[in-house]
């Protein structure tokens, strides 16, 4: 039995940051991965392979529009599926790569397999012969998320798909029905439609993007429909039947109609539920609700000695499943078991980003919860159609919008849909967490011409004060 300070099980964006965050205050690291790689669902088949073919729709994109640039010779402009998936395979396997770099570096133990909780403090690793690791300090189980469905429709992982297999399609698809109209949902429509698929988007709710702010599922709803993206919302999907060439979906729209929709593929993206599958930690006595780890804010489960973060992790009340939140969590529980003074995240700080076209940035409340709070609210917005720089880019689309309470001037969150919003949405989430009034944000100057000009409208025209419009 080799004896570690911190065992970690999972080696995504939380279990591989609690370990190097581990590592940097001396502790003696184990992270057990069951895959061959390192870097989780993130880094293998979420965020990053999903922004890289984002990335390669906004190149086809610009090359579509070649003639609107002055750009001569590019008449026949289409997508090559099999240069797009070899690109965003490199940038994949280089980032992992980087992960095992850093591993090196931090003199952490990369023990490859499927750990089970053998006992307190003990973790066993099957893999041909029998490994097992003994962790004197804590173990963190960081064993993330996998798609789930919905009752109904199975998914066979050929042509009723997740985003595991939808990101590496080796040809774009005359169609695609996409179930779910989240972050992920959004953003495969974004990708397949700029490939040239037909895509059709259905949503239960009444809304797309139903976590944001309700200006901006709007926004979206329009930009969709001029892309040519079909989108139903407050659709029910009953069933879905495999045939030769594809899959019919049924569903109840929202004026009670059944329809059939017939496409290549069904794109399941309802979600995700937890991993725990073979960890054996209900034995251990840890509580579990719905399959999630229950943990308090520091992520101690009610097992002392096991702690867990990110996707599997349930706090009593919505937990963001994001890349961002698994690693703040595993520096917060790694700085915690090494002894420091550690202080909760505060979840209303959160910034959540899709990347469809338009973009999405958001931070802080809705205007539809800062009412929920009784906050008497103070709403001030700003179109990127009449800024300059968006109007040079040909990206004239979308808003900034600030909520904020009129009492106090406490900005209270910020929503933009447009472009780059998923890299000035930072600005606004450094506010929040500096608990900017408006007024901080309107004697903030923002330079001339940029995107981030928008922010500082919009905080103008929070006060009746915008210049521009
Ligand atoms: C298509 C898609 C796009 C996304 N895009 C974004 C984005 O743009 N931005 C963002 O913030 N988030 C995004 N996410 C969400 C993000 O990927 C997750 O929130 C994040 O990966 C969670 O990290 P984690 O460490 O908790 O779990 P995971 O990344 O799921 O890692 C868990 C790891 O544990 C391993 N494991 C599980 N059980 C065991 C076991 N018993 N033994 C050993 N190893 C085990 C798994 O193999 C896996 O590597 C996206 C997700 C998807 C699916």
């Amino acid at each position: 039995m080799t004896e570690f300070d911190v065992v970690v099980i999972g080696a995504g964006t939380g279990g591989y940051v609690a370990a190097i965050r581990a590592a940097q205050l001396g502790l003696k690291v184990a992270v057990v991965e069951k895959q061959k790689a390192l870097g989780g669902t993130c880094l293998l088949w979420g965020c990053i392979p999903t922004k890289a073919l984002l990335e390669h729709a906004h190149a086809l994109k610009i090359m579509q529009h070649a003639s609107d640039w002055g750009v001569t010779g590019v008449e026949h402009v289409g997508i090559n599926m099999s240069q797009v998936q070899s690109r965003k395979d490199r940038i994949v396997s280089g980032l992992s790569k980087g992960v095992e770099f850093l591993f090196k570096k931090n003199k952490i133990t990369w023990i490859k397999g499927t750990a089970r909780l053998a006992g307190s403090g003990v973790v066993e690793i099957s893999e041909g012969e029998t490994t097992t690791l003994r962790a004197t300090k804590d173990i963190i189980v960081a064993t993330g998320s996998s798609p789930r469905s919905v009752p109904g429709i199975a998914i066979d992982h050929k042509r009723i798909i997740t985003s595991d297999e939808a990101i590496g399609l080796s040809s774009v698809p005359k169609s695609m029905v996409i179930l779910g109209s989240g972050a992920v949902g959004v953003e495969f429509a974004s990708i397949f439609r700029r490939f040239g698929s037909e895509v059709t988007v259905l949503e239960l709710l009444p809304r797309l993007v139903p976590v944001e702010d309700e200006a901006v599922s709007a926004e979206l709803l329009k930009a969709f429909r001029k892309q040519g993206i079909t989108a139903h919302t407050g659709a029910k999907v009953t069933a879905a039947r495999v045939n030769v060439d594809g899959v019919d979906v049924d569903a109840q729209l929202s004026d009670d109609a059944v329809r059939t929709f017939h496409a290549e593929y069904l794109l399941v993206a309802t979600g995700r539920g937890p991993v725990t599958t073979g960890l054996e930690i209900e034995r251990l006595g840890v509580t579990l609700e719905k399959g999630y780890i229950r943990v308090d804010d520091m992520y101690r489960t009610n097992v002392p000695g096991i702690s867990a973060i990110g996707d599997v992790i349930t706090m009593g009340r919505p937990h963001p499943q994001l890349a961002h939140v698994s690693s703040a969590e595993g520096i917060l529980a790694a700085e915690r078991i090494a002894g420091q003074q550690v202080r909760p995240i505060n979840y209303d700080h959160v910034p959540g980003c899709t990347y469809c076209d338009p973009e999405i940035g958001s931070v802080g409340l809705t205007e539809q919860e800062a009412k929920a709070r009784g906050y008497d609210v103070r709403i001030g917005s700003f179109p990127f159609g009449v800024l300059g720089r968006a109007k040079m880019a040909g990206e004239t689309e979308g808003f900034v919008k600030i909520v904020s309470d009129k009492k106090y001037d406490e900005l209270l969150g910020v929503h933009m849909i447009g472009p780059r919003s998923t890299e000035l949405v930072a600005e606004a989430t450094v506010a929040l967490r500096l608990e900017s009034t408006v007024e901080e944000l309107i004697h903030t100057i923002h330079a001339h011409p940029t995107m981030a000009e928008a922010v500082g409208e919009a905080a103008h025209a929070t006060h009746g004060a915008a210049i521009h419009v």
